[in-house]
């Protein structure tokens, strides 16, 4: 049973008092007991304790700073939707493969805006940019949010906001359980609340920190149950002894789980596990007795953005992960949509 995160550490920037939910989140952290610290600015997040760089980098992953986003321009988020709504960074899971471990370099603290209004503001100048098309915002880009927003709310406040909205949609993943607290949410409909799930092999070795998938799933069924159209991502795709047999447990677990009426507005998306050369460094500093095979030998490389490439499978591996899932999708939820494969 893995509990709600709870914050070691506390940081809150001055700015962000000058909003009603940091002034609510700063007593709600009081009164909870929890050690809270004044910074100006998170760059200057630096005395995370620690003696050496895996005990910060642990520490830094329970660390929560409560900031004002100020830059208000989304980044795109192809191919999940159009916009990645930022309403916070970081994550407090440990899963290896993360690419935040890359992306967040020497912060990968949790940090949670309280600017929601300005950040919707820009969401819905987005959406008349877009009008009469639909827009998606995917809000887990750059964090986990479920596994944060039993205590912050903001993503509940999305979920309310988009519900009001006819031309936006919102969407998010998540690997952990604890939503309880969204169950009653003003949704609408327009929240797509997807689960990331896998085979029992690449959860237990590689996401520690996260809730178990038997939790995941009784969380999807509860949502699903709420009224929330549901979504899972098998990601990463990882081939592994026995593969085919752990990924089709997978899917007789969340075919037996989910109730058969509740099983006809569900979506999948795939992805196929990569790495870049400098994600593998990190990984390896990190974790460093990870055993997430990643041997550019073995794999197919892709160019990427910036010049990065990634590593993905090799066409036939790539191609026979696809057939594979696809059939047990085919098979077990005739009715679902594929999204894509990647
Ligand atoms: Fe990264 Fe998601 Fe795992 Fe968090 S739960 S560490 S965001 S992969």
């Amino acid at each position: 049973m893995i509990k709600p995160f709870m914050p070691q550490l506390v940081y809150i920037e001055p700015r962000a008092l000058e909003y009603p939910l940091g002034v609510e989140l700063k007593k709600k952290f009081e009164d909870m007991g929890l050690e809270i610290r004044k910074t100006t600015s998170h760059n200057q997040v630096r005395d995370i304790p620690g003696k050496n760089h895996l005990q910060q980098y642990r520490n830094a992953k329970s660390t929560l700073v409560v900031g004002v986003r100020k830059t208000l321009d989304f980044d795109t988020s192809k191919p999940s939707a159009e916009y990645a709504i930022p309403l916070a960074t970081g994550c407090m899971g440990h899963c290896h493969y993360c690419y935040l471990q890359t992306t967040m370099g020497s912060k990968p603290y949790i940090r949670t805006y309280v600017n929601t209004d300005e950040i919707f503001d820009r969401a819905k100048q987005y959406m008349e940019e877009r009008a009469p098309e639909m827009t998606r915002f995917e809000a887990s880009c750059t964090s986990d949010i479920v596994g944060v927003d039993h205590l912050t709310h903001s993503l509940k406040r999305a979920i309310e906001y988009f519900g009001k909205t006819d031309m936006g949609r919102l969407r998010f993943v998540t690997k952990f359980h604890h939503v309880d607290h969204l169950l009653d949410a003003d949704h609408n409909g327009r929240t797509r609340f997807r689960f990331s799930v896998n085979a029992a092999y690449v959860i237990k070795n590689f996401e520690p920190g996260t809730s178990p998938l038997d939790q995941r799933i009784e969380a999807a069924v509860k949502v699903a149950k709420a009224g929330y159209p549901l979504g899972f991502i098998v990601a990463p795709i990882y081939i592994h002894e026995g593969w085919q047999e752990g990924y089709k447990e997978l899917f007789q677990k969340l075919y037996d789980a989910i109730p058969k009426e509740l099983q006809t507005d569900i979506t999948f998306e795939m992805i196929q596990h990569r790495f870049t050369k400098p994600a593998k460094r990190v990984i390896q500093k990190n974790y460093p007795k990870t055993k997430l095979e990643m041997d550019e030998e073995e794999r197919r490389y892709k160019w990427g953005r910036y010049g990065i490439g990634k590593y993905i499978y090799q066409k036939e591996e790539e191609y026979s992960l696809r057939e594979t899932l696809e059939s047990y999708i085919d098979h077990y939820f005739p009715n679902a949509k594929i999204e894509y494969f990647t």
